[in-house]
């Protein structure tokens, strides 16, 4: 069976003949808005980015290169914080972070998610406010944690028994309190449209709610004086389209939000959903806007905590892609091209660009599907049937 990227070529003597899906716009210079920063635009083939030909990017930077539009992230990061007004927005850095881009999430009103020592090392680089950072980690050192807890990091998301173990000896040593979540597993994870759910959680991240230690967890974190429990936090994947799979989380994670509360007599006062919120890297993706998103989630822990009879605790999301993915592009030189007989006679070109996973691992590691435009010139020749490949294996 072809892959999904080639449904709907039909052979026609010998050419392959692309679906009308692919065929070119009627505007050769027209962009498909979902797949590009909000300032790209092109005009007699030319891909301009906040102003700027990207010709001239390249005749002074080269290839391959990252171009991030600032107007883009910016507002991409403004959308989020006023359609989540009453929750904290953390970007989940590992999306990509450098010290320029910190200053502007900051800039922006958004918090700060890092997962490790350099991302903590960028952002306080970058002037960061350490009380709006979370430290996120399934294998945080000692050193690592007494530096967030040095440093006045504002969340420490607990990952493992042995950690809160740690952070309790760190903070008793420094004399210093340390707020803390406690990452669980709900048993939901989410990819695209699809999710699972199961009672079971074989995965590095968390604390299982099913098998007790989530709870044990919190336990563990409220015996240690210096330790400040916030909540408890759930992320459930990446690319997710849907709100069906948050929404089952939602209701084990609040669930086990009650039981504390009931059997502890403890309100945590917060709740962290996770990011994952999908974009697009082709027509076929269909993504949320931030609003429609922030009404879903809202709607689902009111609904939750209406119904166990608990207080809503002030809620946080992470969104990592969906404030910079659809900001930053990847620009190449193509070099050779070389068309390929197949069986049947039908002919693929090979166009292969100077770049590859070392620049992008994701095709190779997650069959990632993306999409390219020529930047610099316009073409009226039919479509035909093409892979664009890099350098490397
Ligand atoms: C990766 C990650 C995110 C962000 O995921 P995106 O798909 O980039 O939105 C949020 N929270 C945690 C804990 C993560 O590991």
């Amino acid at each position: 069976m072809p892959p999904s990227h080639e449904a709907g070529w039909a052979h026609a003597d010998g050419a392959l003949k692309a679906p009308s899906w692919l065929r070119p716009p009627t505007d050769p210079n027209a962009l498909v808005p979902t797949l590009w920063s909000s300032t790209a635009h092109k005009a007699d083939g030319d891909l301009t980015i906040g102003g700027v030909a990207v010709a001239d990017l390249v005749a002074d930077f080269m290839t391959p290169a990252y171009v991030l539009d600032e107007a883009d992230l910016r507002a991409r990061a403004r959308s989020f914080r006023d359609a989540f007004a009453t929750f904290d927005v953390f970007y989940a850095g590992k999306a990509f972070l450098c010290t320029t881009v910190a200053r502007w999430i900051q800039e922006e009103g958004l918090c700060l998610d890092v997962c490790s020592a350099g991302e903590l090392t960028v952002a306080l680089k970058a002037g960061f406010d350490p009380g709006r950072i979370g430290y996120h980690g399934n294998n945080k050192t000692y050193a690592e944690l007494r530096r967030a807890v040095d440093a006045g990091v504002g969340r420490i998301i607990v990952d493992s028994f042995a950690e809160i173990e740690r952070l309790t000896q760190i903070t008793d040593d420094l004399k210093r309190s340390a707020n803390v979540m406690v990452r669980v597993t709900a048993g939901v994870e989410a990819h695209t449209h699809e999710y699972i759910a199961t009672a079971h959680e074989d995965q590095k991240f968390g604390f299982s709610i099913t098998s007790g230690d989530a709870f044990r967890a919190v336990e563990q974190v409220r015996a240690a004086k210096r330790l400040e429990l916030l909540g408890l936090h759930s992320h459930i994947g990446s690319q997710i389209f849907d709100s069906s799979g948050f929404e089952v989380a939602a209701r084990r994670v609040l669930a086990l939000h009650a039981r504390v509360s009931e059997e502890l007599g403890v309100t945590m006062p917060e709740l962290d959903l996770g990011g994952g919120f999908g974009i697009a890297y082709t027509t076929q993706d269909d993504p949320s806007d931030p609003a429609q998103l922030a009404t879903e989630m809202s709607k689902i822990v009111e609904h939750e905590c209406k119904a166990l009879g608990v207080d809503v605790p002030r809620l946080s999301i992470e969104p990592g892609r969906a404030i910079v993915g659809p900001s930053v592009c990847t620009v190449y030189t193509v070099g050779t091209v070389k068309p390929v007989t197949l069986d049947g006679g039908a002919v693929r070109t090979y166009v292969s660009v100077d770049g590859g996973m070392s620049d992008n691992i994701r095709t190779a590691l997650y069959d990632a599907d993306y999409s390219c435009t020529l930047a610099n010139r316009e073409s009226d020749a039919e479509p035909v049937l093409a892979r664009v490949v890099g350098k490397h294996c």
